[in-house]
């Protein structure tokens, strides 16, 4: 901050632009925002603002660019890695929480697109799409609580970027606040515009690092009306792997999730999540949710299900199957898989990971990942969920609580943990954040597993974007 003004100089200066009610400064009123909703990370913010207008967030842009406070964009606070709170050490930043800004500013069907503010909730968008017959496709367990503009700085993923691609592949257009308050206007609902440098990827996944998302043009989709889901066991992840292949020929673009869990994961969820059941008889080692989906023909769909599933059975691939019979069943068994997280938070300490490999190498790695995990603790719980259609999972080590709290330095076990994991995935060519993104857990893992040259590129675009470090400074890039 710089010496010429004080906390409470900039707190007033704040209310003037914003509002009294749209400042929070209470410890009491901003402990919501300053902790992670697992209550992991706990930093302390100068204050909260919430504005209600892009106008607004240049306000706050400028005054804080004028003191020297930097700023913490923030959405739903859903993210799994610390993104969305201030770190313990450096100064405190103002947290710019985008609740507030949750106007759709306008729908266009035929166009397949809709602008929307960035504090708009997931789910809200996808009902509203799903109200003019169009999808909005991006789809994960946080949808009712995480905003539009987190999952845009995310990147998010979630259970049908099969399909459809991460968030990355369905935004036209962006409005973004910049370092110096400027107002960049990039909501161009267009699918073609080879106008220069594609401005709105730099800001989408940079965790807000280069600028504050205050509104995004969407792409849609034709919205699939008939569904057909199969729940089944399969032998193991190889022949999971074999049967997404079998799928895929059979169905193309019908294919639309395809996500694994092992029996851990699924007994987690059945033991700490009211109201979930297994849809099998009997327990088996792996479980495996498909969904196919279509604009029209549920006949169609269910018989090319059955068929494929069928012809797997035969090859001794599949133990057990069932399909749902109808739309409450199949969104029970959706439930049981958005439930995963809930469910690990309630039943122990798990160190979850996010990594990627091709998608023809996720058996490899959750073999190798096991052997490298039950090295350092033989016979450590894990469960491992993920979203095997493009090849990211999920692969969580488990300690009880109790085990946990006895560990004479259990920071160093998570880092240990997380390494053989993520080493394995960087071993099959992976990544060690698919989708959750950096944020505070990923941040030394930069260093560890991205280029010298890549890390380069990135200070490069920081520099040029937010020379002052504004936004989120010491994330992202370390
Ligand atoms: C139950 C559960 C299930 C989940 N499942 C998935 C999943 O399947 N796939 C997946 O990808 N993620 C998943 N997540 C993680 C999380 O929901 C996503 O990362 C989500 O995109 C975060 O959105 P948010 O609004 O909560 O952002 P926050 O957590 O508030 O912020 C995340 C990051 O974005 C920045 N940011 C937020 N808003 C803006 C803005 N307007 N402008 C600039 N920067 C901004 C923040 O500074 C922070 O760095 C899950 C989380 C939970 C709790």
């Amino acid at each position: 901050m710089n010496d010429a003004v004080t906390r409470e100089t900039l707190i007033s200066r704040l209310q003037a632009a914003l509002g009294v009610q749209a400042v929070l400064s209470d410890a009491t009123d901003t402990a919501g925002y300053t902790e992670d909703w697992r209550g992991r990370y706990r930093g302390e913010a100068l204050c909260v603002v919430l504005p209600s207008t892009t106008a607004q967030v240049s306000d706050v842009v400028k005054l804080c660019a004028a003191a020297g406070v930097s700023i913490l964009p923030q959405g739903g606070n859903t993210s799994l890695c610390g993104g969305a709170v201030p770190p313990t050490d450096g100064p405190a930043p103002v947290i710019l929480n985008l609740a507030r800004m949750r106007r759709i500013r306008q729908v266009d069907a035929a166009n397949g697109s809709m602008i929307v503010e960035a504090g708009c909730i997931l789910k809200t968008v996808q009902e509203t799409a799903a109200g003019v017959g169009r999808l909005y496709p991006v789809s994960l367990g946080a949808e009712g609580s995480c905003q539009i503009g987190g999952t845009l700085s995310t990147n998010a993923g979630g259970t049908s970027v099969l399909r459809y691609g991460n968030t990355r592949e369905n935004v036209l257009g962006l409005e973004v606040v910049l370092a110096d308050g400027t107002i960049w206007d990039g909501l161009r609902a267009l699918r073609k515009d080879n106008t220069g440098i594609d401005l709105k990827h730099l800001f989408i996944g940079a965790e807000g690092t280069l600028g504050i998302i205050t509104a995004a043009a969407l792409k849609l989709h034709p919205l699939p009306t008939q569904h057909a889901l199969a729940w089944f066991a399969p032998r193991d992840p190889a022949a999971a792997q074999q049967i997404l292949g079998m799928f895929q020929n059979a169905c193309g673009s019908r294919l639309s999730a395809f996500e694994i869990m092992n029996r851990l994961q699924f007994d987690l969820v059945l033991a700490n999540v009211p109201n979930r059941r297994n849809p099998l008889a009997g327990a088996h080692a792996w479980h495996v949710l498909v969904e196919l989906s279509d604009t029209r023909d549920a006949e169609g769909l269910e018989a090319v299900l059955t068929q494929t599933l069928g012809e797997a059975i035969e090859q001794g691939l599949v133990e057990d199957a069932v399909i749902a019979a109808n739309d409450t069943q199949r969104a029970d068994l959706w439930e049981v898989r958005h439930s995963v997280s809930e469910a690990n938070k309630k039943a122990a300490v798990g160190l979850t990971t996010d990594c990627a490999v091709p998608v023809s190498s996720v058996s490899e790695f959750i073999d190798a990942a096991t052997r490298a995990v039950h090295a350092v603790v033989p016979g450590l719980d894990i469960a491992i969920v993920g979203h095997m259609g493009d090849g990211n999972v999920h692969f969580i080590p488990m300690f009880s609580f109790a085990a946990w709290a006895a560990l004479p330095d259990s920071a160093s076990m998570g880092d240990t943990m997380r390494a053989c994991v993520n080493d394995v995935a960087a071993r099959l060519s992976g990544t060690f954040s698919a989708e959750h993104g950096v944020g505070q857990t990923g941040l030394p893992l930069m260093q560890r597993y991205k280029a010298p040259s890549e890390l380069a590129l990135m200070r490069t675009v920081k520099a040029a974007l937010d020379p002052h470090q504004l936004f989120n400074p010491g994330r992202l890039v370390p």
